[in-house]
């Protein structure tokens, strides 16, 4: 083989390195998406089985599951509290001109007519926020743990 050749044929499999290692970093990036997929799933098809024998089993459950239904309840009490904390500070909303205490569905002061200063943005979190909602509980230990 002379001078030439041998380079043509090094540029060659060079070329193929290249190519070889830009398709091992994409299978890398597909597999790892695949794995973050099936771990998703995994959480979620936990989370429905935690849930699932929650309402089965709340009231005649194993001891070993004492913990967390006793964390559960706990976290449940302190939920509560604290929206009832959110929805206090929300009703207690006062007039930015006059100081006159406003409910918090008012648009406009009562006594001098000024414009609400919290404003839509606002009241629609508080909708969200105070919107009941069970699946919350996938936020918790139990869904989180791998
Ligand atoms: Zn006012």
């Amino acid at each position: 083989m002379d001078f030439f050749e041998q380079l043509k044929k090094n540029v060659v499999q060079a070329g193929q390195t290249v190519a070889d290692k830009a398709k091992k970093t994409t299978d890398i990036l597909k597999l790892k998406e695949q794995i973050r997929q099936d771990k998703r799933e995994i959480r979620d098809i936990t989370y429905r089985i935690g849930k699932t024998y929650i309402k089965l089993h709340q009231n005649d459950y194993e001891e070993e599951y004492e913990k967390y239904f006793q964390s559960l309840k706990t976290v449940k009490e302190a939920l509560a509290e604290k929206e009832q904390d959110l929805q206090k500070m929300y009703d207690k909303v006062r007039c930015t001109e006059c100081g006159a205490e406003m409910s918090s569905s008012d648009d406009y002061c009562p006594k001098c007519g000024t414009a609400a200063a919290f404003d839509a943005e606002l009241k629609e979190e508080k909708i969200i926020d105070f919107k009941d909602d069970d699946d919350h509980f996938g936020d918790s230990d139990i869904a989180r743990e791998e």
